[in-house]
């Protein structure tokens, strides 16, 4: 069959080429941005057994990715606002949600594909229909390709989308504001010892400091506010002191060794606007063309978008595998099952934003951690 054309090199887009890679299909992807290193790619992921290891066993690299988790890493902790721990879990390592960086898996994926694979700097600026299935792609450069299989894995701002669906992403009404503390056991001995190990999340009805202790003596902040969609824009987060000032203000009263881990921060405040597609988000069969990962159903982070997005990744490929004479047949198999399971996700992410920041946080959280969970 002719090259899979992916347009984005995120977990899901790569996840998708390697797959079809390892049973002997050839792809090309296409990312926006110059090279592996152009951007941090930032963030710890735990990676759940039913989608992201299923993804990765599906791609042949469980081995290379036992080698990059970060041990220890899945203990948990919720705080009150005044610094009080409610909840407590240590990473036993029988916890089957095992931690690793972004960055770490993202390399993992590269590295497995042949290196013809990736096209960086290819920044897709339009794709239209030509018929019989095929799709003109035209990028920033002024370069144009012509597809007779397309997927759009190019995330929340989706330039693949507009030829499925006319869904843009709506603003939920929650932003992040993400901070940094580097080298922690030297420099920031306090909050090393109030983050613990793994994930802490301090919560609060509207509002929450939620910090992870990353590889390396990181530890990665987001300071979770429910604000109108102007908020972020009135605060000019070039000035350093100011913005984490504004950011701090909304968190009055809180004990002072969580507010350290924003009024600290080693880098800028960057703030993170989160939206969301429709929860029900779908399309009609088109052919020649799909999406998967957030392109299909960007929700809220509640902690499985990137396992989404690499096992839709993979699932698009076995679907393809299965059918590659019939690619018809391949979408609408893949789509069918990956609608319902994100329809799925995305009540399921709607769910943790509440428990998170709802009326009854932080003990709707503590609750929730404290029922039996299944394996997932
Ligand atoms: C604050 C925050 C915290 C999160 N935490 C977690 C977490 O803990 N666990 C988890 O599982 N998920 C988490 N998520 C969700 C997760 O980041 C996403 O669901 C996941 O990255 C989606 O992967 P993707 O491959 O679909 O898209 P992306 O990761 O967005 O990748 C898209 C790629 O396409 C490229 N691209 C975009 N536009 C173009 C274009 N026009 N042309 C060419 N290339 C293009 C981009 O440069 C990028 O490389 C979080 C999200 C946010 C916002």
């Amino acid at each position: 069959m002719a090259s899979v054309a992916i347009v984005g090199a995120g977990l899901g887009g790569l996840m998708l080429a390697r797959v079809l890679h390892v049973h002997g299909i050839k792809s090309t992807v296409y990312e926006a941005d110059t090279s592996a290193s152009a951007r941090t790619q930032g963030g710890q992921l735990d990676i759940h057994v039913n989608d992201g290891q299923a993804a990765i066993a599906a791609a042949e690299l469980t081995d290379r990715f036992r080698s990059i988790i970060h041990q220890g890493a899945a203990a948990t902790r919720v705080l009150g606002s005044d610094g009080a721990v409610l909840f407590e879990e240590p990473d036993d390592n029988t916890n089957t949600r095992p931690e690793a960086l972004r960055g770490d898996l993202r390399r993992m994926l590269l590295e497995s594909l042949p290196p013809d694979t990736i096209h960086w700097g290819k920044k897709l600026a339009s794709a239209i229909s030509i018929g019989n299935g095929r799709h003109e792609l035209t990028f920033a450069d002024g370069a144009k390709v012509v597809t007779a299989l397309l997927v759009g894995a190019d995330g929340a701002w989706s330039k693949v989308r507009p030829l499925l669906s006319s869904a843009i992403p709506e603003y939920t009404g929650i932003t992040f504001v993400e901070t940094y503390l580097f080298d922690v056991d030297t420099n920031y001995p306090t909050a090393a010892r109030t983050v613990g190990a793994g994930a802490m999340y301090a919560l609060a009805p509207g509002k929450a400091i939620a910090a992870h202790r990353e590889a390396g003596g990181v530890i990665h902040t987001y300071a979770q506010l429910s604000v109108p969609a102007d908020w972020a824009g009135d605060i000019d987060f070039n000035d350093k002191t100011a913005a984490i000032a504004k950011v701090v203000g909304q968190f009055d009263g809180w004990a002072p060794e969580l507010t350290a881990l924003v009024t600290e921060s080693d880098t800028f405040p960057v703030p993170r606007m989160i939206h969301s597609l429709p929860g029900e988000h779908c399309w009609r069969r088109t052919p020649g063309v799909t999406l998967l990962g957030d392109a299909a159903h960007l929700m809220p982070p509640s902690g499985d978008g990137a396992n989404l997005a690499m096992f839709d990744g993979a699932e698009l490929a076995k679907a393809i595998v299965a059918h590659p004479d019939n690619i018809e047949l391949a979408l609408s198999t893949y789509e069918e099952a990956m609608f319902c399971r994100s329809h799925a996700a995305a009540a399921d992410a709607r769910e943790v934003v509440d428990l998170c920041l709802g009326d009854k946080a932080p003990h709707s959280l503590v609750d929730f951690f404290a029922q039996p969970r299944g394996i997932s």
